[in-house]
């Protein structure tokens, strides 16, 4: 990812040395080239057979469990999420989910076999920059996966398309979640560089609670609403997903449940995974794999999914409270172990948003905004996104 942030065309730093020329000079090449790669391969998408390989998954869940029917979400507890009573502003105290009978579902086994994937392969130019500033881990980019995703919004004639098409749009803006698209957007997300681990739990609020730290896009709260009288369902019981379980809502590509499958860095099968996400409170979030590679189950997790032991943090081997990712819901973070709850935003930086009102057109402004109060070099990385 970081390719496709270097090299914005920025050629007018004061104090450019010769060597700054090299590099620039380099960078310049790297990318002609880089763009004659790409029209060059261009085609090969096209051609049925040739198309993106995705990494070998060597764990390979046959199936996933989901939640039985009447499990709440008010408390934390083991193969449960803990969401706040007014999660993303929705009064939800005293739901519950239900198991919905679509027919990848066996008792509480997700079938994998079964699921009828949203089809399609769409590339993204996936836009990730992380730096730590005054002990905060800052994130921002473009929202979009570095792997191809399903076609949204989905044809009719897809099997997953009915699906979609009965449930609503939770934004109201188009006629059912069909219709839904992916786009980019201005993600920003600050969380504790280093955190400390708190004895009591605290609820998940709002829907994205951890970023896939592999691939640029993010994780969000498995937590579906129907049109039925009891609304909740777990998201992957009852919609059909990518195949990197991924899908939109508000134009964001999340991801839910065994969405490590895509991710490129799968570690080994003898050694603890390598990480895969930070979540909001900045505590890391790790592969299915425990220490000699053991694939963990919701047992060896605590209520909120994670336990403590020897992780490579920032590259130094440090004991400390992680989140697993596994094939037991919640399959991820359950709630947030850590004491300080970081920020997630869609619309870009909220303290230099808030200062500066306006219209869409100052998005640049604002990115400039941002170089001046933040490091110089990621100002750069950032003022060029997208090419
Ligand atoms: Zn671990």
């Amino acid at each position: 990812m970081g390719l496709r942030a270097i090299g914005n065309g920025n050629t007018n730093s004061p104090a450019a040395s010769n060597e700054d020329v090299r590099k620039l000079k380099f960078i310049s090449l790297s990318r002609r080239l880089f763009r004659i790669f790409v029209v060059a391969t261009l085609p090969l998408y096209a051609i049925p057979g040739l198309a993106y390989t995705f990494p070998v998954d060597p764990s390979a869940p046959s199936s996933l469990k989901t939640p039985p029917t009447g499990t709440g979400f008010g408390n934390a507890a083991r193969n449960q999420m803990f969401l706040s009573d007014s999660f993303v502003g929705h009064n939800i105290a005293g739901g519950f989910y239900t198991t919905p009978s679509t027919p990848w579902i066996n008792g509480q086994d997700v079938i994998v076999s079964d699921i009828p994937f949203v089809g399609g392969e769409v590339y993204w130019n996936s836009v990730l920059n992380t730096w730590v500033s005054n002990g905060i881990r800052y994130f921002t980019g473009n929202g979009v996966p570095n792997h191809p995703t399903g076609l949204f919004p989905i044809p009719s004639d897809q099997p997953a398309y009915p699906y979609y098409a009965a449930l609503p749009d939770p934004a109201g803006e188009y006629p059912n979640a069909s219709y839904l698209p992916i786009e980019t957007y201005d993600l920003y997300m600050s969380v504790p560089q280093n955190p400390v681990y708190s004895n009591i739990p605290t609820a998940i609020g709002e829907l994205t609670f951890a970023i896939a730290t592999q691939t640029g896009a993010t994780f969000h709260v498995n937590l579906a609403s129907t049109n039925d009288a009891n609304p909740y369902v777990d998201p992957i019981a009852g919609l059909p997903m990518d195949q990197c379980w991924g899908h939109p809502v508000h134009m964001q590509y999340h991801y839910h449940g065994y969405s490590w499958k895509c991710f490129p860095n799968q570690g080994n099968q003898i050694e603890h995974s390598p990480l895969f996400g930070i979540a909001l409170d900045g505590f890391g979030v790790f592969g299915p794999r425990g220490d000699g590679g053991v694939l963990l189950t919701n047992e060896d997790l605590d209520v909120c999914h994670g336990h403590s032991g020897k992780i490579d943090w920032d590259g130094i081997l440090t004991d400390m409270y992680h989140y697993h990712l596994n094939n037991e819901f919640p399959y991820g973070p359950g709630c947030f172990r850590g004491t300080q709850i970081g920020t997630f935003s869609s619309n870009g930086d909220p303290s230099v948003t808030s200062a500066v009102p306006g219209p869409a057109p100052l998005l640049g402004a604002l990115a400039a905004l941002r170089c001046s109060r933040r490091l110089r070099k990621r100002c750069r990385l950032q003022a060029s996104p997208r090419e």
